[in-house]
């Protein structure tokens, strides 16, 4: 049997050589980082070690100190302030990468939001306010993004990733209105994949199993939740926000070239389990 090695020529084989890194001269802009255990910042060290140029958004004023100084770990970082409920932020955001970039090879978003007390109880209780907000910050401004990003990524074949959780398909105690916005937010996956696959741009979605993080510790019982998925998971083990990080590298490098419009799990298998 011939051993498969890099030197063999394939027709099919779009990659050149396992020597170069697989974001190299790739600018990636990555929305959700609020801290160091935001699941966002993994993601954006496994892009950067791979060799992306990187572009952190920080939500406001409170947020930028901590996004300012983890950018400091990066090389060439563009440091922006965008709320996603602002359209003219949005515009910014964009218009400033452009101009300092050029282009666009890739965006994360990792973004979401519902006021505490939609997190816990009945789910009958959700407001109408905490509906809409919940909607508009977790899964309108996909679209928003991915509307701004469109025009940059033209010819870059780039990838847009974003991050959901099983609550959007199942019932998850006190999930309540950010499952509804990550059933959104899947489906928003689909329909942009759908629209911009003719220009080449990929559209995914993770649903990562449980990581402790600011916006986790806003679900009532998360720890509860964390507990049940280890005991679960087919690998016995809760995720680490690493394991996400290197699976948004996939999605952003050319070796997921074949992959939109899916959801991918990183759950240590937690989802395959019925009883
Ligand atoms: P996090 O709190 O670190 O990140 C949430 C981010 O959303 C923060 O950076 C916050 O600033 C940002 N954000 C909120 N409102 C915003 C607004 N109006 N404009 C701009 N940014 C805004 O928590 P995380 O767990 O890393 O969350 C990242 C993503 O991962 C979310 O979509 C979350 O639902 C998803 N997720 C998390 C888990 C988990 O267990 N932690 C599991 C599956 C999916």
């Amino acid at each position: 049997m011939t051993p498969i090695t890099e030197e063999l020529e394939s027709p099919k084989n779009t990659m050149h050589s396992k020597h170069v890194p697989l974001l190299k001269d790739k600018k990636i802009a990555v929305f959700g980082v609020a801290n160091k255990w935001s699941i966002a910042w993994a993601i954006t060290q496994s892009l950067a070690a791979a060799g992306a140029q990187i572009a952190l958004t920080y939500m406001d004023e409170r947020t930028e100190e901590k996004v300012r100084a983890l950018s400091g770990t990066l090389q060439d970082p563009l440091v922006l302030p965008c709320d996603v409920t602002q359209d003219d932020q949005v515009d910014t955001v964009f218009g400033k990468i452009k101009h300092e970039f050029g282009k666009l090879d890739g965006v994360i978003h990792a973004i979401a939001f519902a006021k505490k007390e939609e997190l816990e109880g009945s789910f009958l209780k959700t407001s109408r306010e905490g509906f809409r907000l919940a909607l508009d910050i977790s899964a309108y401004s996909l679209i928003a993004l991915a509307r701004g990003a469109a025009p940059l990524m033209e010819g870059t074949e780039g990838s847009i990733v974003t991050l959901s959780y099983i609550g959007g398909e199942r019932v998850i105690p006190n999930y309540n209105v950010m499952g509804v916005a990550k059933s959104a937010l899947e489906t928003c996956v689909r329909y942009l994949a759908a629209e911009l696959g003719e220009k080449k741009i990929r559209v995914n979605a993770i649903s990562a199993g449980p990581v402790s993080t600011l916006a986790a510790r806003g679900i009532s019982g998360f720890q509860t939740l964390l507990k049940h998925a280890e005991i679960k998971a087919p690998l016995r083990r809760n995720i680490e926000a690493s394991d996400v990080g290197d699976t948004a590298l996939y999605l952003c490098s050319p070796l997921a070239r074949g992959v939109t419009g899916e959801v991918l799990y990183v759950d240590a298998g937690y989802n395959i389990i019925g009883a």
